[in-house]
């Protein structure tokens, strides 16, 4: 059976430019190659990233897997429109498949809910056998000694960087946070000699991304991972929780393993909010401390902010932004507040009346969707937008960067520092207004 598996993109740019951008510099996904790895071996498979591949195939396909986030829905939809009309079945599956089956249904045959890996040799059989069903549900947590190597090797254009995922779940459950819901809040850890091997067949690849939002939430599970990557030689990125990062064994171990940035989310520097909306037990008080350690052990920190949280007032731009420059933010992000449906902030909102559009391609973090309580729409638009175009305005940007090269004097962090800035940089100047 030929087998099409396509992640959509609400950003999708399929030039000749955009491509070698996309390889040189782009955040790599793992969806596809890990339901590739899952698919029995007697397929054959085609992989497709919208984000810089056109998604629609001429060639004969006889099924057709479409994963989509929330902002991307509706283009997930209009492309299994594409291939219904063409005669070949597609099953929907991901983030917002997952938040509103029903929805997701109307565009395809099948449906799968949370994690796709167990269920989808089943479902491949059924289809074989004609009997397939509307819905799969994953009903407990895939176990993670049985995740198998992601399928990079299938991507048409592999970025220079790549992926691996050591665990899932997270114990938080933050109230606007859809991760949990997918991967749920039991927190697993795949074998560290999985992940090494894993690790070990990048070896092509420059930079590797641990794509886990909880990997220092174990500590000692972090630490021996580190233990274990030291001898491969290979600079990596990793998103880290602040108690974790308070412990200097942990930060020198990752250092020497190769560590070059730790995405920290912060989130908020209003406490109240960290502790109804992030559910977190401690304070903004630490954040400085674990700043300064990161950058004592030559580690650069890539900080992410959310607004309009309902305890935000105008006065929260200014002073996050001074937070960043105090924190020593070698980049950062910020975005508006956005109630992914199936989150426990969208459930809120909605039941307040103050969800605004249920417009998918809007719930982007660039656009205000809901009514923010202690402030106005425009204030909140507008309040994102000049912190934005401050903390990257070109001269703060050359002198994050020529800081990075003075503290660190590593050409890795320089060029992954300049980087993300550059990035950034592009991402923040493209807010548009409602
Ligand atoms: S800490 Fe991160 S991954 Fe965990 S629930 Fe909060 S936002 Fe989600």
């Amino acid at each position: 059976m030929n087998i099409l598996l396509i992640n959509s993109n609400l950003h999708h740019k399929h030039g000749l430019i955009d491509q070698l951008l996309y390889k040189l510099n782009s955040n790599p996904i793992l969806v596809l190659q890990q339901i590739a790895a899952a698919t029995p071996k007697n397929h054959s498979l085609k992989l497709i990233d919208d984000k810089y591949d056109s998604p629609f195939y001429d060639g004969k396909i006889d099924l057709v897997g479409i994963s989509a986030v929330t902002p991307s829905a509706p283009r997930a939809y209009k492309i299994a429109d594409y291939y219904r009309r063409k005669g070949a079945p597609v099953v929907l599956g991901g983030m917002h498949a997952s938040a509103l089956p029903e929805e997701a249904k109307q565009h395809a045959d099948s449906v799968v809910i949370g994690e796709a890996e167990m269920l989808w040799p089943q479902l491949i059989k059924d289809f074989e056998l004609g009997k397939i069903k509307p819905f799969y549900r994953c009903d407990k947590p895939v176990d993670p000694k049985s995740i198998k190597c992601p399928r990079h090797d299938l991507l048409r254009i592999p970025p220079l960087f790549t992926a691996v995922a050591p665990s899932r779940g997270c114990p938080y459950n933050c109230s606007f946070c859809t991760l949990t819901h997918l991967h749920g809040q039991n927190y697993r850890q795949r074998p560290v000699e999985k992940v090494i091997q894993e690790i070990k067949n990048t070896s092509r690849k420059i930079l590797v991304f641990l794509h886990d939002s909880a990997l220092t939430i174990d500590k000692n599970y972090a630490k021996s991972l580190f233990k274990a990557m030291i001898p491969l030689r290979k600079k990596f990125i990793a998103y880290g929780t602040l108690p974790s990062l308070l412990d200097d064994e942990l930060l020198k171990l990752s250092n020497k393993a190769g560590c070059v940035v730790w995405c920290l989310g912060f989130e908020t520097i209003c406490n109240d909010s960290l502790k109804k909306d992030a559910n977190k037990a401690y304070s903004i008080e630490k954040y400085e401390s674990v700043c300064r350690r990161i950058h004592k052990f030559d580690m650069n920190i890539f900080g992410s902010f959310a607004f309009g949280f309902d305890n935000d007032e105008p006065n929260i731009f200014e002073d996050t932004l001074q937070a960043a420059y105090d924190f020593g933010l070698d980049a950062a992000e910020f975005n508006i507040l956005t109630p992914f449906p199936i989150t426990r902030l969208f459930h809120k909102f909605n039941n307040e009346g103050r969800i605004l559009t249920k417009d998918w391609e809007k719930y982007d973090l660039r656009h205000v969707v809901f009514q923010p309580k202690k402030m106005t729409i425009k204030e909140l638009y507008d309040g994102i937008t000049n912190v934005s175009l401050k903390f990257y305005s070109p001269l703060k940007t050359i002198q994050r960067i020529t800081n990075v090269a003075f503290k660190t004097r590593k050409f890795s962090n320089i060029l992954i520092m300049g980087a993300m800035n550059t990035v950034m940089l592009r991402f923040h100047r493209e807010f548009s207004p409602n």
